[in-house]
């Protein structure tokens, strides 16, 4: 029997063999010669307490047992004339869902309105370079969905809601590190992402599903209160036995077709604020007590959260050693987010913070309806676009300056390659988002200390961290609660929030629609 066992140790005696065969040896009283084999099964650091600690499970083999890992097995079967279902959007729901629609006999036609990752990469160097934005093929559209140019962070709160181990074994069969199957917060980097998304695309057309881009679905074909396919923007008509709608909360046409058929929506509370920027070294200097970070351990990340006056305000999507990126989908609005190189290694730390949005925020935009939420994000974003210059130049203020309520009169470097415009965000954000980030930023200059300094900067606007927007389920069918057929999954619908959770539903919705479908 291998012997399951936990090791603490040094950040340079967990980065080679020889000290974790030391700790295994001295842990099991053993000598290191009696080892056969180990694998580790979880990694994580623990920084508290002043010092900085490796945690490592392992499973250890003795020189005769036989090695026995914790791979699975997939079986892609062969759908070149199996039934077909439309899959719109090749995002993590959409490639996830296509994936496990094979392994269940069922063809799988993927509609993605962006470009190819590959073709993708040069309409993001545009955008980049000369604030030239193409509205179907940017940060947010395209193959691989809105994480593909990201962090590739794969912690998710949802891990009841599926099996997170297959979504993690499907990147490892794909092409990422078998470290993510046991860092207790694995990534893996904007760089190595394209590559895993590409080899996802060949394993759908190798077993008979097909790949479609630069088709963007315009409306759905619905008989007898039945959804049999979706009519594309340049008319065509593309059947299926049922349709599942993956198409990210950054798809606003998505929602306005949807209430013109006539499919019911719900508004839902979501959240919005601006993205924070430290220099990486500070981060460091703040998490790891001081101590200057040394080869062996990663660029430290953060998490913070307080209430303030009755609503969350929280960090979100930290991006160790990263970039902010310009993630607008429109030509006429500014939206920032971020994302990391699998080294994580910028100079920079840069995070989401925002506030919760509720329902009852939302009164001033009652007219809107339920697309009061989109209204609120959409008018933010305009207005970030407004004050933040030329193209896609995003409104910055230092940090300390925001706090005092002044205008900044030089900003620090940044790593936002479109540029900056210095602007008092205060004038322009509205009191509940703008008033809440004040008050929360100071507690967590509290929470940990330099944090709250005039070496970081602030970029508006952070407006799409979920939808405020569900496309409504039924609880057991995982159809749509009154279009037979029509099966609402990832992020757009309101059911995901991240790469995992939303890889997590579409696989979800992959196995309802089998039912639908085969019965
Ligand atoms: C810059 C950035 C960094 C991020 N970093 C992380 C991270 O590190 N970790 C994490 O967990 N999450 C991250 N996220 C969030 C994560 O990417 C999303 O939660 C996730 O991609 C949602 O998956 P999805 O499949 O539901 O939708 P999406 O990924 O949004 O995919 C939807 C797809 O549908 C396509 N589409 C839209 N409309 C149509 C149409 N009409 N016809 C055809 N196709 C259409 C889109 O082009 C898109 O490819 C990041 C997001 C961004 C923008």
């Amino acid at each position: 029997m291998p012997h399951d066992i936990s090791i603490i140790l040094r950040p340079e005696e967990a980065a080679n063999e020889p000290g974790i065969k030391r700790a295994i040896a001295t842990q099991l009283n053993i000598g290191t010669g009696d080892i056969g084999h180990y694998i580790i099964t979880r990694k994580s650091i623990d920084a508290r307490r002043g010092r900085v600690s490796v945690n490592l499970g392992v499973r250890v083999f003795m020189p005769d047992e036989p090695v026995v890992g914790q791979r699975s097995l997939f079986i892609y079967r062969d759908v070149h004339r199996s039934k077909p279902v439309v899959v719109v959007g090749a995002g993590p729901a959409g490639l996830f869902a296509a994936l496990r629609l094979i392994e269940l006999g069922i063809k799988p036609i993927v509609l993605e309105r962006g470009k190819s990752v590959s073709d993708r990469k040069r309409d993001i160097a545009k955008l980049n370079r000369e604030h030239r934005l193409n509205p179907n093929s940017n940060y947010a559209f395209g193959e691989g969905g809105a994480g593909t140019f990201s962090d590739g962070k794969l912690y998710t709160r949802s891990k009841k809601r599926g099996d997170y181990r297959r979504i993690i074994q499907v990147l490892i069969d794909h092409g990422a590190d078998e470290a993510i199957a046991y860092e207790a917060h694995p990534h893996i980097g904007t760089d190595r992402l394209p590559r895993i998304i590409t080899r996802i695309r060949e394993t759908i057309l190798q077993h008979g599903g097909e790949v479609l881009f630069g088709s963007r679905v315009a409306s759905l074909i619905i008989k007898n209160e039945r959804t049999v396919g979706v009519v594309l923007s340049d008319g065509q008509n593309i059947n299926g036995e049922a349709v599942i709608l993956a198409t990210g909360h950054s798809a606003r046409d998505i929602y306005e077709m949807l209430n013109r058929q006539g499919v019911t929506l719900e508004p839902k509370p979501f959240a919005m604020g601006v993205r924070v920027e430290h220099p990486q070294m500070l981060i460091d200097s703040i998490q790891y007590h001081g101590i200057p970070r040394s080869e062996y351990l990663p660029a430290a990340s953060y998490s913070l959260v307080h209430q303030v006056e009755g609503r969350g305000v929280y960090s979100f999507c930290m991006c160790p050693g990263g970039f902010i990126v310009p993630a607008a989908t429109a030509t006429d609005e500014v939206v920032v987010n971020g994302m990391s190189p699998s080294g994580r290694n910028s100079r920079w730390a840069n995070s989401g913070i925002v506030v919760e949005i509720r329902l009852d925020d939302l009164a001033q935009y009652a007219q809107y309806g339920i697309f009061a939420g989109l209204q609120l994000q959409a008018e933010l974003e305009r207005l970030s676009k407004l004050h933040g210059g030329y193209g896609v130049q995003a409104p910055a203020q230092r940090l300390a300056d925001f706090i005092e309520g002044r205008a900044s009169t030089n900003l620090p470097s940044c790593s936002y390659h479109p540029g900056l415009t210095s602007s008092n965000l205060h004038e322009w954000l509205p009191t509940h988002i703008g008033m809440r980030l004040q008050q929360g930023f100071k507690v967590f200059g509290k929470k940990m200390w330099g944090f709250l300094t005039n070496e970081a900067a602030i970029l508006g606007v952070e407006s799409r961290t979920s939808s405020p927007i569900r496309i409504p389920r039924n609880s057991e069918s995982l159809q749509h609660v009154s279009i037979k057929g029509l099966f609402p999954a990832g992020e757009g619908a309101g059911y995901a929030g991240g790469i995992v959770s939303s890889a997590l539903d579409g696989t979800l919705i992959a196995d309802a629609v089998a039912t639908y479908v085969l019965g």
